[in-house]
């Protein structure tokens, strides 16, 4: 059993597990099944994964590289940041200016090296509180605290942290540095402090403030940009505006309310219009007067921005001076003109006396003198006229000083007065053997209206000197014209020479009163050195101007230019000369020249030769001329020496001869048979008239009136005071056929009027009692009725101007200037002489006498 029982239940056994088995079998199969499904199921999601993966490989792949280009930029923009951050660092360091940054609790986050480096020796850096820097600022005397204490500033500066906007503070440090803080909290609540260096700054204004004008700078806008202290003192009223940004208005407004400006009175708005709105173009300078009696100098000028920098400066002080000196300079000139004027009274008062010994000299040489006494006799006489000379000189100069010199022009004639210089002139000329010529231009007018007698005074004073200072060669006398107005000439007259001449710097001091040219050379020559003085006055008293040009040793060319009006001439034309062919015959250029100009122009056709000897081959050569003109005055051969040659020879050719000294040449010249003699310079229609002369028949002999019975003597008399003069009067008159009589001051003459009934009255005007004027007034009431008019010449002494207009209002004729000349008196007798009078000289007699 055991067995069987073991075998059953190993069958069962057996069976029970085959079973289990084939379910096994089952559910493996199954699951097999299952699992290949799955299997396959997982197969297929593998290849899927698979082709997932691959194409997420590949996308990180991308990714990857993606990522490391991005970790690239980043760390490149990292880069650049911290440089950007080194660089800003760099910057904010190199700034001259202090920079730094503060937290909310006030304590440092960063600072620059500006800002730092007062602190390099103290333990500052980030974190440090501001109190304790500032402290550290005050205690080691970094600023200067002026009146506060370390502590008052550290506090007063943290408090400054609680204002809002944050005011701006200036600190000086104590080495001289100006610091001006300018804080602002950040809206994190960071402080962000600047610390500017206004060094640069604060030395300008500082030298601003320092000058002692006002300085006030406007923008473009005309507001205030800044003014000085000075600026504000300067005008205290309107100073309280004076703040920057108020405009140039409103400064002006307050100060034409206070009532500060001088010149805006009354008229207040356009006085500000005139100085607003319109830009400042270039610079202005004025002068600025402030009602307090104050004066400023206004300078104002653009600035290239388009404001305006100005300055003001207090010239009260200067204007005060300029007063006192504007008061002496008047009182200066005042008594300036009363010596002038006293000047001139004492030179008139001397040349009364001096009238006499002149005059008394020149009588006395004519009476029987021993050689010795005639030598002394001529010297007083040309020592006196000298002295005249130099009297009138000083006269004159005082005159146009004391302002006392008036001009009065009238018709004259131009060629005529030149020409009547040269021949005063021509004495000394003679006496040095130059030559003196006149080249007057042809085509100018000769008759002009201006004051001849101050004419004549300057053509003497350049002819003279140019005689004066020329020892050899000749003075030119040159008058030439442009009409640049109708009816009106600009005269050029020069006066050349070929004397001694005048260095260069000297030139125009010779101009100057009592001024000669300081040379050894110049010593010898007499003079006042006043003439010249006059001379540019008188000529710039009529509008003209003095010019002289030199050349040492050379010679001297001194001129005027003049417009003077053109007289019209009322005198007929001339007869035309009628000859045909001149020969003409002087040693100089000019002389030639001159003549031949003057004879083209009326119509002439003329020859010009250079000697006698030319002359006679000319001759030789051509006979048929109508005249011969020749100069007296030449080298070799004479002009009378060649006149009488050619006579000799045979030639009956018309000779007119000219001559520095006709008197001379006419002596002994018989055989030379001369048509004419004339005075050279040669007047132009003197040479014509004597030109017309020789064509026509000499004029038949005028026979002498006879002197009969029932003719009478002319009556003349003579007012004058002092006794002197009334005997060179007489003296001077004794050989003529008057009947003379004395008056010895005006109220006489006018007494004696009556009775006499004179032809004639000499009338002298400083008398006592009554002076000429008033008893020529009183001679002139009593003519009024009847139909005589007494011929009434005054005898002044050189007259203080405007004497001589009242002079010829007071019903006198004319006037002689004293000293009396023997020629002048005769010639006025002469004029005047009545028809049923003797003649006062023999007429042929007077015509020389006169002339
Ligand atoms: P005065 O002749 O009386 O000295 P002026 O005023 O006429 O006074 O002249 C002043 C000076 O000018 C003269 O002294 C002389 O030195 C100089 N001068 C004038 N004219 C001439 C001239 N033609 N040649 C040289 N020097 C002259």
């Amino acid at each position: 059993m055991d067995i069987v029982d073991r075998l059953a239940k190993e069958r069962r056994a057996r069976l029970g597990a085959e079973r289990l088995l084939e379910q096994k079998q089952r559910e493996l199969f199954a699951a097999n099944e299952k699992l290949a499904l799955h299997a396959r199921a997982l197969s297929e999601q593998i290849v899927e994964q698979r082709h997932m993966t691959k194409a997420a490989v590949s996308e990180a792949q991308m990714l990857k590289g993606q990522n490391s280009r991005f970790i690239t930029d980043l760390e490149a923009a990292h880069t650049s940041a911290v440089m950007a951050e080194r660089r800003l660092r760099d910057s904010v360091n190199a700034l001259h200016d202090g920079f730094a940054v503060f937290d909310d609790k006030h304590r440092l986050l960063v600072a620059n090296r500006a800002y730092l480096s007062p602190y390099a020796d103290y333990n500052i850096g980030p974190g440090t509180p501001y109190r304790e820097i500032l402290k550290l600022t005050a205690e080691e005397g970094m600023v200067n605290l002026g009146e506060e204490s370390p502590a008052e500033w550290v506090e007063r500066m943290l408090a400054r942290w609680d204002n809002d906007p944050i005011p701006h503070e200036t600190v000086q440090t104590t080495n001289g540095q100006w610091l001006r803080l300018v804080d602002r909290r950040a809206r994190d609540g960071d402080m962000v402090c600047v610390a500017l260096n206004t060094t640069q700054q604060m030395r300008i204004w500082a030298a601003l403030e320092a000058i002692p004008d006002g300085f006030v700078l406007f923008d473009r806008e005309e507001r205030l940009l800044a003014c000085n202290q000075r600026y504000k003192e300067i005008y205290p009223e309107s100073a309280a505006l004076m703040t920057p940004g108020i405009s140039y208005e409103q400064i002006l407004r307050a100060g034409v309310t206070a009532g500060v400006y001088a010149d805006a009175a009354g008229r207040e708005e356009a006085w500000i219009e005139e100085r607003i709105g319109q830009p400042l173009t270039g610079p202005i300078v004025r002068e600025q007067e402030l009602t307090d009696g104050r004066w400023l100098r206004v300078l104002e000028q653009p600035t290239p921005d388009g404001g305006r920098v100005g300055l003001r400066v207090d010239i009260t002080h200067q204007k005060e001076q300029q007063a006192a000196l504007d008061e002496a300079r008047k009182a200066a000139e005042a008594a300036n003109r009363a010596k002038s004027a006293f000047l001139a009274n004492m030179s008139h008062e001397i040349r009364t006396p001096m009238n006499g010994v002149v005059g008394m000299a020149e009588l006395l040489c004519d009476t029987g003198l021993t050689e010795e006494q005639r030598l002394f006799a001529e010297t007083i006489r040309s020592s006196g006229e000298a002295l005249l000379v130099i009297i009138n000189d000083i006269l004159d100069y005082s005159k146009i000083e004391a302002e006392r010199l008036t001009l009065h022009p009238e018709p004259f004639d131009l060629e005529r007065l030149i020409h009547e210089v040269a021949m005063l002139l021509q004495p000394s000329a003679r006496e040095r053997g130059l030559d003196l010529m006149i080249d007057y231009d042809l085509f100018l007018p000769t008759r002009f209206v201006g004051d001849v007698g101050r004419l004549r005074q300057v053509l003497t004073n350049l002819v003279g000197n140019a005689v004066k200072f020329t020892e050899e060669g000749h003075v030119l006398i040159r008058i030439v014209g442009l009409e640049n107005d109708p009816g009106s000439q600009q005269l050029h007259i020069s006066v050349e020479d070929t004397g001694i001449g005048i260095p260069a710097d000297q030139l125009e001091h010779v101009f100057g009163e009592f001024n000669q040219v300081e040379s050894a050379a110049n010593r010898k020559f007499e003079g006042t050195g006043l003439g010249l003085a006059i001379s540019k006055s008188l000529i710039e008293r009529m509008d003209g101007s003095v010019w002289v040009d030199s050349e040492l040793g050379q010679g001297s060319c001194f001129g005027f230019r003049l417009q003077l009006p053109i007289a019209e001439d009322q005198s007929a034309p001339p007869d035309p000369v009628l000859l045909r062919r001149a020969l003409v015959v002087d040693d100089q250029f000019i002389n030639r020249t001159i003549l031949e100009r003057q004879l083209l122009t009326c119509g002439m056709q003329v020859t010009l030769c250079r000697s006698a000897a030319e002359v006679i081959a000319e001759l030789a050569r051509d006979r048929d001329y109508d005249v011969l003109i020749t100069d007296h005055e030449m080298p070799e051969m004479n002009g009378v020496q060649l006149a009488e040659k050619l006579r000799e020879t045979g030639y009956n050719i018309p000779i007119v001869l000219f001559s520095s000294n006709p008197a001379v040449a006419r002596e002994g010249s018989e055989n030379a048979q001369l048509s004419a003699v004339l005075q050279k310079p040669l007047l132009r229609s003197e040479l014509y008239r004597r030109l017309r002369g020789l064509t026509a028949p000499p004029p038949a002999p005028r026979p002498k009136p006879p002197q009969t019975a029932a003719h009478r003597a002319m009556r003349v008399l003579a007012a004058e005071d002092n006794r002197t003069n009334q005997l060179v009067f007489h003296k001077m008159v004794k050989d003529l056929q008057i009947d003379l009589s004395f008056a010895d001051n005006g109220r006489e003459a006018v007494e004696m009027f009556a009775d006499l009934q004179p032809d004639l009255i000499f009338m002298d005007i400083s008398m006592p009692e009554m002076d000429g004027k008033e008893a020529a007034r009183a001679i002139r009431e009593r003519e009024i009725g009847t139909d005589s008019h007494v011929p009434i010449i005054a005898l002044t002494a050189h007259a203080m101007d405007g004497d001589d207009t009242s002079i010829l209002a007071s019903g006198i004729d004319k006037y002689l200037t004293k000293p009396l000349r023997k020629t002048a008196i005769t010639a006025a007798l002469v004029a005047h002489c009545p028809v049923d009078a003797w003649p006062v000289v023999d007429p042929e007699d007077a015509q020389s006498e006169v002339a």
